[in-house]
């Protein structure tokens, strides 16, 4: 369903550069994908200012509790809306911030060596039926392009960070999601 071109796009999807990035270490092999929730305001969906916030576009006195995001530089590889859309900020060669301060079985630095996917949402609100599939399509095509991302290797910003951060939150069905990697896994033959 999804292809990864050369330099790291995913197709189809919008593509919304992001200045939020920077090269990976040269070193560095991709081997963990980490999936967050994000809303702004918190818990209200719909709007556009996930993408405004991404691209450094976000006026910080549109809402009260914007305030606290100004000057925040911050991105992630992949945001998948309520829908089901999907929208790439950074190509997936390079080096996205979204992890900050964080750690992967004694690994630091979890940006150096993981994607990030972004689900619109909050902790404790259902997720969509559409971003569940989405999620798993995406997930099956990265992958492909990159191996060291075995099962093990996906995690919640909450399990990298966990005296930070807490999404994607219990409402995100981790069962779920990964029945429908091992169906998506059989499909694909
Ligand atoms: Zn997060």
């Amino acid at each position: 369903m999804f292809t990864i071109d050369d330099d790291g796009w995913l197709w189809p999807a919008a593509h919304c550069p992001s200045a939020n990035f920077n090269e990976r270490p040269v070193d560095a092999v991709i081997d963990l994908l980490v999936i967050h929730n994000i809303s702004l305001p918190a818990g209200e969906f719909g709007g556009d200012f996930v993408q405004q916030l991404f691209t450094n576009c976000l006026d910080c006195k549109a809402h009260p509790t914007f305030a606290e995001l100004e000057d925040l530089r911050v991105s992630a590889h992949l945001l998948i809306d309520r829908r089901g859309r999907i929208t790439q900020f950074v190509a997936f060669s390079q080096r996205a911030w979204h992890a900050g301060v964080s750690s992967f079985h004694g690994r630091e630095n979890c940006n150096d060596f993981s994607i990030g996917i972004e689900l619109e949402g909050a902790d404790t609100v259902p997720y969509t039926e559409v971003q569940y599939q989405r999620l798993a399509a995406v997930t099956k095509t990265l992958q492909r392009r990159y191996p060291g991302i075995v099962p093990a290797h996906i995690v919640g910003h909450c399990e990298i960070a966990p005296l930070r951060k807490t999404d994607p939150g219990p409402a995100f069905d981790w069962m779920r999601f990964r029945h429908l990697l091992t169906t998506a896994a059989a499909a694909a033959g």
